[in-house]
């Protein structure tokens, strides 16, 4: 029986069927439960008078209370604007109508004490508020008002007259209807420890609050409830799938062995060994792996995926590996296929332009075991593609696939799932890492091979350009290659592909005596792959590019990485391009290309670039900058759309919070502990629900 709050919203008073479907669309606002938990995200604070010499840069909206010593139209046409000279004992500001004037005009009487309540602007030496509230002082504002709700809404919204004001009023509505249905969701023990407010205050106090503490009460609980319910769901599963899914035992390490002793191009990196060592763990203890591989670029991946492959066949087992593109699927398969040789290792790649006829060798020596290691894309997939006995898959995400794909490789086995190994070259900060892959086990290699030489990093105008020239031509001539990547931005293709082959053009203009290659994603694969192809054995000593080559790329010789229009790209993808210099025993660099014009945000990041080539402190900064929302790959991922925590600035409530539903796990995996009732109903009511994890039902 569906509850009270999964009430449509059309049933609250001052809704209605044309409101509902406003709210649905604009909003996601379904249900009661969804309209009660759309909270504020900002709130407009009336309890208070500032003098007008308070005023700071720093302020958003403030309230002052004043007269109006003097007020003209100015300007004419487009142009036309109200502009009031507005003054308190301490001091005067300008207060300016640019739509609507005449009505303001008509409303301002001279004498008349006002409460004026914007955002303060400073031009020069005065502030300057455009299109302030001005509401004539009464009792009911003399004293200031409270703690208002701004609630996040959408134009379309705003022009129906749905603004926040109004959905403030639908939640109080809801709020005196609901109160006496609010169940709490915290078990006591948790509301003990850390003194959280009942959901029902908190629930109030998100919405109305009575001053700052309270609201803080009221966030800290809510936001801890919606992560600990994700991080609850996320072991939960972890935990199933450790008891249900029974591993392939690989212990034998002859094969490890043999390559370690004869074999081995180099010695491994402290972190390499330690993953090795975690990995080598999972897949003897009888249970199935699911573990993340976080490594920069250039830590070297990919001889740890080999040894995993080995530790797997060792005992029989067959390998996957799957890449995001073609051309990465074929640099995997090059690069194991050294490995793969030395050992007399079965191997093949299977992409999507395999011929029709290597590919069936390819489905029967799979089927027949004959065939150990299979490279490919998500070629690897279909349906065809059936194994004598998968007993590892790894998979290079890089974000591009999701849950639902990587599911599908695992059920390629049917005794046993095959153990599963993630490989992502993005450092994702910690806490983002806990709920986007907080199901599996992670590993991280948080170190370079030694004798590496850091990528040094400069900032160049566009009008540096002849020197920057010369600096290639340098370079080339001691031997060294370089890459020169555009922006390419889907929503403007062709401008893009303009400013790519204009570059290109002026590139052999100023180099008519080097040989240049050009990559980018509208060529067919197999002019790609001769592109790429020309580069990687030294037949061309530039290569212009757009983004496609910044997955993986593996050219050791090339050391300068230049990326014209650094400003419009986000910093994981910068350092993404950068890790692909830096990787030869030559000192490398990374040149970034910009107009003089940054913009802020653009300026820190360029600023961040320089200044380091840790990729966590370069993920943790992204994230500050963007919030989860907008980093790489993480689009699309439901886990993120959280109602109120922001895991750019809860990292610490993320933590406790992920601790206790690990703990409460350990202690009742069930959950069926008289203690953890409340977790259960809330887990139940949830599961029922089409809602989002963490809401109320
Ligand atoms: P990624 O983690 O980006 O996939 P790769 O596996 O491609 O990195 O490794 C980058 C380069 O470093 C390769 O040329 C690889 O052979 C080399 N490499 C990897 N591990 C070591 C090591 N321990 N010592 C020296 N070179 C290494
Ligand atoms: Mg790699």
């Amino acid at each position: 029986m569906p509850g009270f709050f999964d009430t449509p919203v059309e049933y609250l008073k001052g809704v209605g069927p044309q409101r509902a479907a406003l709210l649905n669309k604009e909003l996601k606002i379904f249900t009661y439960a969804d309209l009660i938990q759309h909270y504020p995200h900002r709130y407009e604070d009336r309890t208070k008078f500032y003098l007008i010499k308070e005023l700071n840069d720093e302020m958003s909206y403030v309230q002052i209370k004043g007269k109006v010593l003097k007020k003209e139209l100015v300007g004419s046409g487009f142009k036309k604007r109200l502009v009031a000279q507005f003054a308190d004992a301490s001091g005067e500001i300008e207060l300016v109508w640019f739509q609507g004037f005449n009505w303001v005009n008509e409303k301002i009487k001279p004498a008349q004490e006002y409460v004026v309540f914007g955002k303060p602007v400073r031009y020069g030496s005065r502030y300057n508020i455009a299109h302030p509230e001005l509401d004539p002082i009464s009792v009911s504002n003399e004293k200031g008002g409270g703690i208002y709700p701004i609630y996040p809404l959408t134009e379309k919204l705003r022009t129906r007259h749905i603004d926040s004001k109004a959905i403030s009023k639908l939640i109080r509505e809801l709020l005196t209807m609901a109160k006496d249905k609010i169940r709490e969701t915290l078990p006591s023990a948790l509301l003990h420890e850390f003194s959280f407010t009942d959901k029902k205050t908190a629930l109030l106090n998100i919405h109305f609050p009575q001053n700052y503490e309270l609201l803080a009460h009221a966030q800290q609980r809510l936001k801890f409830e919606e992560l600990f319910y994700i991080q609850l769901r996320l072991l939960k599963l972890k935990l199933v799938r450790q008891e249900k899914s029974k591993g392939q035992i690989f212990n034998d390490p002859a094969l490890l062995t043999e390559f370690y002793k004869n074999h081995l191009p180099f010695q491994l990196t402290d972190a390499q060994k330690k993953v090795i060592k975690e990995i080598y763990a999972d897949l003897k203890s009888g249970k199935q792996m699911n573990r993340l591989l976080q490594g920069d670029v250039g830590s070297g991946k990919t001889i740890v995926a080999f040894i995993c492959i080995l530790i797997a066949n060792g005992s029989a087992a067959q390998c996957a590996l799957m890449a995001p593109t073609e051309i990465l699927a074929q640099q995997h398969f090059q690069n194991l296929k050294k490995y793969a040789d030395k050992m007399q290792i079965s191997i093949a790649l299977l992409t999507g332009s395999t011929k029709k006829s290597e590919r069936k060798n390819i489905h029967a020596a799979l089927q027949d075991g004959s065939l150990r290691i299979l490279i490919g894309t998500h070629a690897l997939l279909e349906e065809e593609v059936q194994f004598k006995n998968l007993g590892l898959a790894i998979i290079d995400e890089q974000h591009r696939f999701g849950v639902a794909q990587r599911s599908r490789l695992w059920e390629k086995n049917e005794t046993y799932m095959p153990h599963v190994l993630v490989m992502t070259a993005t450092p994702i900060p910690r806490t983002l890492a806990m709920t986007l892959y907080g199901d599996l086990d992670i590993s991280i290699i948080d170190q370079l091979p030694a004798g590496r030489k850091p990528i040094k990093t400069i900032h160049k105008f566009d009008a540096n350009r002849l020197q920057v020239n010369g600096f290639i031509r340098e370079q080339i001539a001691a031997g060294r290659q370089i890459y020169v990547v555009y922006p390419l931005i889907e929503e403007s293709e062709k401008l893009d592909l303009k400013d790519l082959m204009d570059g290109y053009e002026s590139i052999c203009r100023a180099f008519p005596d080097i040989a240049v290659s050009i990559l980018h994603g509208k060529m067919k694969s197999e002019a790609k792959d001769f592109e790429m192809n020309r580069f990687v054995k030294g037949e061309t000593n530039i290569m212009v590019a757009t983004t496609v080559i910044e997955v993986g790329v593996d050219v050791p010789n090339a050391s300068v990485m230049i990326i014209e229009n650094s400003e419009r790209f986000g910093l994981s993808q910068l350092h993404q391009l950068r890790g692909r210099v830096g990787r030869g025993a030559e000192q490398s660099y990374c040149i970034l290309m910009t107009d003089y014009k940054l913009s802020a945000e653009a300026k820190i990041r360029i600023q961040t670039m320089v200044k380091t080539n840790n990729g966590f402190e370069i993920a943790e900064t992204d994230l500050k900058l963007r919030g989860p929302g907008d980093l790489m790959g993480t689009q699309q991922s439901g886990v993120l759309d959280l109602l109120i925590a922001d895991l750019g600035k809860d990292g610490e409530v993320l933590k406790t919070a992920r601790d206790h539903a690990q703990k409460i796990l350990e202690n009742d995996p069930d959950l069926s502990k008289a203690e953890n009732r409340v977790i259960k109903t809330q887990i139940e009511s949830l599961r029922s629900s089409s809602m989002n994890w963490s809401r109320i039902s």
